[in-house]
Parts: C-alpha cells; sequence; structure tokens
C-alpha cells in the first residue's frame, strides 16, 4: 500500500493543527512528523511530541548538515521538518501528517512530489480574526506579524491541490480523511498496477481460449 506525506497549510489560525490532530486520533495509518523550531514552548507543549525546540545555533548546525527536508522563518522563528522524521513514521507503514507553512510546503512539495497538498480556509474574515486573537499568550506586535503573514500565506491557495473550509470541524475533518482514501485509490498510486491488470487480462485470455477450442 501506498504512503505519502499529506501536508495541510493554513493562514494562522485557520484550525489546521486542531484538524491535524484530530486525523492522527481518527486514524492508524497517519503518523505525525514533528518539526523543529526555534520558537520557545508554549505552556502544556511537550519537546519531542509537539516540537523539537531547538536554539538557533542548533538548528542552523542541523540545515548545514542538510537534515532538513524543507525549512522556514515563520514570524521570525525557524521551523523544518526533519528527513529522518519523515522517514521514521513512512518506515512505520503511515502516511506522515504534515502542519507546516506555505513557503515549506511548496519546498516539501519539489523534494517529495508525491506529497499530497490541502489547503485549510476560514469560513469568514471573521471567524480567521477571532481564531487569531485567542492566541492571548501573544503580545500586540505579534499578533500584528501573523496577520501580515495570514495575508500571504491566503496569496498561496493557488499552490494546493485540494482546499478544505473549515467551518465545522469534523465535516474539515471528515473531508480531510476522504482525500487521504481517494489519493491511496488513485491510479498512480496503486502499487503494482500494470502487474495486477496483466495477471487478470491472462486469465482472461485463457477462459477466451478454452472456450474457442
Ligand atoms: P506555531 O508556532 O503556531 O506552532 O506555528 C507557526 C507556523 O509554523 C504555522 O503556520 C505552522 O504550520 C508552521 N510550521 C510548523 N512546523 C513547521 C515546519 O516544520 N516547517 C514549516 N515550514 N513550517 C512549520
Amino acid at each position: 500500500m501506498s504512503r505519502f506525506p499529506v501536508i495541510l497549510s493554513a493562514p494562522s489560525g485557520g484550525g489546521k493543527t486542531t484538524i491535524a490532530r484530530a486525523l492522527l486520533a481518527r486514524r492508524q495509518d497517519l503518523g505525525y512528523s514533528v518539526s523543529c523550531t526555534t520558537r520557545p514552548p508554549r505552556a502544556g507543549e511537550i519537546d519531542g511530541r509537539d516540537y523539537y525546540f531547538l536554539t538557533r545555533r542548533e538548528f542552523i548546525n542541523r540545515q548545514e548538515r542538510g537534515e532538513f527536508a524543507e525549512s522556514a522563518e515563520v514570524h521570525g522563528n525557524l521551523y523544518g521538518t526533519l528527513h529522518a522524521e519523515v522517514d521514521r513514521v513512512l518506515a512505520a507503514g503511515r502516511h506522515v501528517m504534515m502542519d507546516i507553512d506555505v513557503q515549506g510546503a511548496l519546498q516539501f512539495r519539489r523534494a517529495f512530489p508525491e506529497s499530497v497538498t490541502v489547503f485549510v480556509l476560514p469560513p469568514s474574515g471573521e471567524v480567521l480574526l477571532e481564531r487569531l486573537r485567542e492566541r492571548d499568550t501573544e503580545t500586540g506586535a505579534q499578533l500584528v506579524a501573523r496577520l501580515h503573514s495570514a495575508l500571504q500565506e491566503l496569496q498561496a491557495v493557488d499552490e494546493y491541490q485540494y482546499v478544505v473550509v473549515n467551518d465545522d470541524l469534523d465535516a474539515a475533518v471528515g473531508l480531510v480523511s476522504s482525500i487521504i482514501d481517494a489519493e491511496v485509490a488513485s491510479r498512480d498510486r496503486v502499487a503494482d498496477l500494470r502487474h495486477q491488470v496483466t495477471q487478470l487480462i491472462e486469465r482472461l485470455e485463457r477462459e477466451i481460449e478454452n472456450h474457442s477450442s
């Protein structure tokens, strides 16, 4: 069975992290790629589960060693996906769930063209603003930075294969799950398709021959 990376991106506040978590809880065939970041942990975040929290120096060292499949600076902090994380999840026989920003998603898809890209849209401007303001861990300047990056991220929607409007969480999770199922069945991903069809054809041909002799 083919396994592939599933990239969820959204403007900050689009709700993609919640969707990713719900999908991971619902499907055994998904694993999470834990990203590296230089931003400090928020309350409740655990190193190695939510992120690998690195100093800027550590991040840059690992970048120089070519350990990242993609990396990007998102409002002043570095974020990146380790090749080793992607390999770990694929080796466990799971699709790789990735919650990464637009710049990283585009880089990553160049390295892994088999990736499925999903853009999560908030249902309205008001909802987007409400979600952005909910992060009370942030200062006013951080909020403005998030508004700017949300603006930029929205403009990248054309680069994505699928778009999911996050109006109702359950419905959005169900839709992303259906996208994964559809991709598993897409012709290019079916392992050994030629061989399977050739066997079926040969069987039919033998049957036709039996009838004609
Ligand atoms: P937060 O700091 O709120 O967890 O994440 C900020 C932004 O960084 C989000 O848009 C998130 O998707 C993005 N992000 C998280 N991990 C990665 C990563 O590994 N690579 C890239 N390019 N972006 C990431």
